[in-house]
């Protein structure tokens, strides 16, 4: 008689073909699909862990869309809050959802993760002469994207892809099915030698001062307040912790909106990456909504 467990018994470990599962996405509207198989992920944070949402993950599916170039705007934009954040997450999470039921049709039990404004936990440290926070989501998508092979960590914290810098979305689906994993990127203490051939420009043009070249550290106090230097902490602080305090999955950790006031305006971090391959549709890099000519004197 078999040891395991009744649950553990019931589901059959069957693969999905890798061309399969990305095809369909693909067809579904991802530009970007990679696979990372759960072995890869660590046990240490939980929010890290795709064991903590679905006990049983093989596979971690991770897909991104890519924001049209002229939407990744820098500075307040309908366009960019419209068509690179809110429109874009609820494709993500449609796309999402239709493809756990896909899975799961093929007899596997599948978790869509949500994209975007999902912060879980909010972390303050009162310090002197400004305010630490630090903001947990409750899936890392960024690090389940560099096991997956999509792209590695920048100096301004997020994903870079190949193909589109850090001109994406993420999104991910859990699967007990077995899905042959793509090949991983590193995730670690170095920044990827495109940052040093870069010069660190997210990090000099950052207008909060919140990138430093340690890889993947962002100072989430300095980024929300954005000019820091003009705004009193302790009524910053207070209004970030009332905006964010006791509301699960309602914030993302970067590019963020706030609940109850302007959605967060700055994107200087990902517009400007040399990453982005979109830069070679006009010879000005800066010519977007937005952009002055005289924020290139700024940024170089
Ligand atoms: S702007 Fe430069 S330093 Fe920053 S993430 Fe892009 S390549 Fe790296
Ligand atoms: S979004 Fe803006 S303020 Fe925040 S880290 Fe990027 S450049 Fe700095």
């Amino acid at each position: 008689m078999s040891a395991s467990r009744p649950a553990e018994r019931r589901l059959a470990i069957v693969d999905v073909p890798a061309a399969e599962a990305k095809g369909y996405l693909r067809d579904h509207g991802a530009d970007l699909v990679g696979v990372a198989d759960v072995g890869r992920f660590s046990r240490a944070e939980a929010h890290r862990d795709p064991r903590t949402h679905l006990r049983w993950t093989r596979s971690v599916v991770v897909f991104a869309k890519r924001v049209p170039f002229a939407s990744a705007t820098p500075y307040p934009s309908i366009t960019g809050i419209q068509f690179g954040d809110f429109n874009l997450e609820h494709q993500l999470n449609e796309l999402a959802y239709r493809f756990a039921l896909w899975l799961e049709d093929r007899g596997h039990i599948a978790m869509p993760m949500p994209a975007g404004r999902d912060a879980v936990s909010l972390e303050v440290r009162q310090g002197a002469p400004e305010p630490e926070i630090r903001l947990t989501g409750s899936f890392d998508l960024r690090y389940a994207a560099v096991l997956a092979g999509l792209g590695q960590i920048g100096a301004n914290g997020l994903l870079i892809s190949e193909a589109y810098g850090s001109r994406i979305r993420l999104c991910a689906v859990l699967a007990t099915a077995e899905i042959a994993p793509d090949a991983p990127l590193p995730f670690g203490d170095r920044l990827p030698d495109f940052c040093h051939a870069c010069g660190y420009r997210c990090v000099q043009a950052c207008p909060a001062g919140a990138l430093t070249a340690r890889p993947g550290h962002v100072e989430h106090y300095r980024c929300l307040a954005i000019r820091p230097e003009r705004v009193d902490p302790e009524a910053t602080l207070n209004r970030l912790v009332k905006d964010l305090s006791g509301k699960p999955l309602i914030m993302a950790a970067k590019m963020l909106s706030y609940t109850s006031a302007a959605p967060h305006p700055c994107a200087t971090c990902a517009t400007l990456c040399p990453m982005d391959r979109g830069r070679a549709l006009t010879p000005d890099p800066y010519l977007r909504e937005g952009w002055a000519a005289e924020d290139l004197d700024q940024v170089l």
